[in-house]
């Protein structure tokens, strides 16, 4: 059986990656931090085929520990600081999780190697948030960066260094930049979970408001479920490559907002929603859009999920989770 290792495995992306290996008949690791993290209890529980292995990316002889315990075929490296907001208050945190432990996975991956007729093949979670304030849109592969965040500079290190290891030491390393992706596992402190759980709360009477940063900015929202098999494909190919995995569809948060609340028959959604200064950021990213031609092109990939059923599909999970909570 092929074996994969991947990092962040208690966050969206590293379940949802976790369950489609599963179908494809892998051994899966999960590397989990800290003592007794309080997130490994649901993974245990909702998928019992994980194997966890301890290991933090902000230490390298872990990372070689973890790869030499468990011998995998693929790494995925999902692992970081993830939200934008929190990144301007641990600015130095960022660099060094989602920045530099990039990097210790790559010496990880580099000092383990795999067999010689089998070399480990990595993947990067890069993101949309390196285009920043976008030199050009939609966004591909080739358009330059220009980080608004410090995740958005730790990630564009995270990116550039997956590059030069390629280049330097012909590692089987892909990046695969992904636009927003979402689902019911989204993290609440997310635009899209936020206002769909709001949504479910305010329609079971649970919750009187909404409050918000700026609804003017616009981004490419796609389905997390669909964005793993993109990440998967990267690693199937004859050569490591980079990727924009996106739906090429922009939306505003205001047009995220309207149609959530329509989905739980509410049309008058000005009244819930306040904004709050407190949720602005010290520098916004105004607009992504990716264009999704070379990963449809190389891969075979393209999104199953459209906007309105993403939003759909989260605002009738959050009903059923808020109104099991009554019951
Ligand atoms: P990001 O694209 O990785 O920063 O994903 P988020 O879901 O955190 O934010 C998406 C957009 O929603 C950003 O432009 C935020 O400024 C905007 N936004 C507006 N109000 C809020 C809010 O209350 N919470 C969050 N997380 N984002 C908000």
């Amino acid at each position: 059986m092929p074996r994969a290792f991947i990092t962040g495995i208690t966050g969206q992306d590293g379940q949802h990656l976790a369950e489609f290996l599963h179908t494809q008949g892998y051994d899966i690791y999960g590397m989990v931090k800290g003592q007794n993290n309080p997130r490994m209890t649901v993974v245990r529980e909702e998928f019992p085929y994980v194997e966890p292995v301890p290991g933090d990316l902000a230490d390298l002889p872990s990372l070689v520990k973890a790869l030499e315990q468990t011998q995998p075929d693929e790494v995925y490296n999902l692992g970081a600081i993830s939200f934008v907001a929190l990144s301007f208050n641990q600015a130095e945190l960022t660099a060094n999780i989602t920045g530099l432990g990039v990097l210790r996975m790559l010496e990880a991956v580099r000092m383990v190697g795999g067999a010689t007729n089998n070399p480990i093949r990595f993947y990067q979670a890069s993101s949309s948030e390196m285009f920043g304030k976008v030199r050009e849109t939609p966004q591909t592969e080739r358009t330059p960066f220009h980080p608004r965040s410090p995740y958005g500079c730790a990630k564009v290190f995270g990116h550039d260094i997956v590059v030069n290891y390629r280049e330097s030491y012909d590692l089987f390393a892909c990046s695969g930049i992904l636009f927003n992706h979402e689902g019911p596992r989204r993290g609440l402190e997310f635009v899209t979970r936020k206002v769909t759980n709001a949504v479910a709360r305010i329609k079971l009477g649970l919750q009187q408001e909404l409050v918000l940063g700026n609804l003017d900015s616009k981004r490419d929202w796609g389905y997390a479920g669909d964005y793993v098999k993109a990440m998967w494909l990267m690693l199937q190919q004859d050569q490591p490559d980079d990727y924009v995995v996106a739906t090429g569809e922009t939306h505003s948060i205001e047009e995220l907002v309207t149609l959530a609340f329509a989905e739980a028959g509410i049309d008058d959604w000005q009244r819930y929603v306040r904004q709050d200064p407190k949720f602005f950021r010290p520098a916004e990213v105004d607009l992504l859009i990716g264009d999704p031609s070379k990963a449809r092109e190389k891969l075979g990939w393209k999104p199953e999920v459209d906007f309105p059923s993403l939003v759909k599909m989260m605002v009738e999970h959050d009903l059923r989770i808020e109104s099991a909570k009554i019951r």
